[in-house]
């Protein structure tokens, strides 16, 4: 049995987005009524604790999707409704475990990799999911971009020339209005080396409503542009949202999706295979399967990272490659994401590898004999390999790269507080 929530009964505005936000559930009592639950006294004053930190925001349209008799063991339940788990702050956790307040050159800017920034327009969501990595932030209306705030962002982007890759992300940008989004667009459009755009956005999966023929038509103005949409469970894919997948993939927007691992959500390899296997059915490119973060009040969704190898081992081979995501740990601090996956090399000469496969067949890759490399001093004037290209920036090596190039002395990278290194200089 699903929530008590019958869409068909409801007002005929159940697929107006605007009457979804304006019903939305934020307190307990309403969950208990629509669920025909009843918490304990003693549960209830610590939901209600929880949720006085990290509020709650359900849309009633993800709430109809929740199995009311076993409402603890369900997966969008969990999304959605607050734990008070949420209150256990680790030590290792962080508000701001990314650091992407730190890496914020700009308002609304995370500049972090060389030619891409994180654009955040809206730091409001149809839905607090409970695993979010941005929980400081969402649904805190004192931080709600202003138009200055956005104009100092889209400054930023046009005096750097690098960047030529947006993220839009938030909260959600497309809670935004049509209009305001489409001037935000259009002001990126202008910016002659912005190359591409992408949309970071959860509302085909709670609010799927959000997708409007009108929206779909003013996107579809902005081309490249990219949507990376957050389904976690195979459950989330419904008639509805498959519509609004629809609606984006036939305006031409290439779909991707990032998942979370949560425990006892989605931290199963059926789980996942399923999953994977419905959004490619859907248009949908299967992106990034995440670790989930040290941000505060996520400790009780956080799984080792053997189970999300584990899962990837279950998917690479056993799947088609374009329905297995790359799994990545964010790294803490602001290092970026990190991919981890199943070591597929068992052993390495100077002319053979050896590999083995999914189904544990090792087999050797014979390497060549006479392969003639082309030096390379970074002297691109002088190489005759065929380059040809206009826009080929030169750039030199950076990190391991830089170890592994012939034009650069460097053979190793010291991190700055080594001590062995430091008592050699002293010395
Ligand atoms: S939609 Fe994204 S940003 Fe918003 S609460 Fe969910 S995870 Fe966080």
């Amino acid at each position: 049995m699903a929530a008590k929530i019958d869409p068909t009964s409801q007002v005929s505005q159940w697929k107006d987005w605007h009457w979804q936000i304006r019903h939305a559930i934020k307190d307990i009592a309403t969950v208990e009524r629509l669920l025909g639950i009843r918490f304990p006294p003693e549960k209830r004053a610590e939901l209600e604790t929880t949720i006085a930190t990290f509020p709650m925001c359900i849309t009633p349209y993800y709430l109809s999707l929740i199995e009311a008799e076993d409402y603890e063991n369900d997966p969008v339940f969990m999304q959605a409704f607050p734990s008070e788990a949420e209150l256990i702050i680790e030590e290792c956790d962080m508000a701001d475990p990314l650091a992407e307040d730190t890496d914020s050159p700009a308002a609304c800017i995370t500049h972090r990799y060389p030619d891409r920034v994180l654009f955040l327009v809206s730091n409001v969501c149809a839905m607090y999911c409970r695993h979010c990595t941005r929980k400081r932030k969402v649904g805190d209306i004192d931080s709600i971009p202003d138009k200055a705030a956005i104009r100092e962002g889209l400054d930023y982007i046009a005096g750097h020339p690098a960047i030529r890759d947006v993220l839009l992300s938030g909260g959600d940008p497309l809670m935004l209005p049509d209009e305001y989004l489409d001037w935000i667009l259009s002001e990126l459009r202008a910016i002659p080396h912005v190359e591409v755009i992408r949309i970071g956005s959860r509302v085909p999966v709670v609010l799927p409503y959000r997708i409007t023929d009108e929206l779909v038509g003013m996107l579809k103005k902005h081309h490249p542009l990219y949507l990376n949409t957050h389904v976690n469970h195979p459950r989330e894919i419904t008639a509805s949202s498959r519509e609004a997948l629809r609606k984006l993939a036939d305006a031409g927007i290439p779909l991707g999706n990032q998942t979370v691992l949560l425990a006892g959500v989605n931290d199963c390899p059926r789980i996942m295979k399923s999953l994977m296997q419905k959004l490619v059915r859907e248009r949908v490119r299967p992106y990034y399967l995440y670790q989930c973060d040290l941000s505060e009040g996520l400790t009780h969704f956080r799984t080792p990272v053997g189970k999300g190898i584990e899962i990837i081992e279950s998917l690479i081979g056993h799947t088609s490659g374009f329905a297995v995501p790359t799994y990545v740990i964010d790294a803490p601090g602001g290092g970026g994401k990190i991919p981890v996956m199943p070591n597929y090399i068992i052993s390495w000469s100077t002319n053979k590898v050896v590999l083995r496969n999914y189904e544990g067949v090792i087999s050797t890759y014979r390497e060549p004999d006479n392969y003639q490399q082309i030096f390379c001093d970074r002297n691109c004037e002088a190489c005759t390999l065929q380059l040809k290209l206009d826009d080929a920036n030169e750039s030199k090596g950076v990190g391991i790269e830089k170890l592994l190039s012939d034009y650069d002395d460097t053979y190793m990278l010291i991190p700055q507080d080594n001590e062995r290194v430091d008592r050699r200089n002293d010395e």
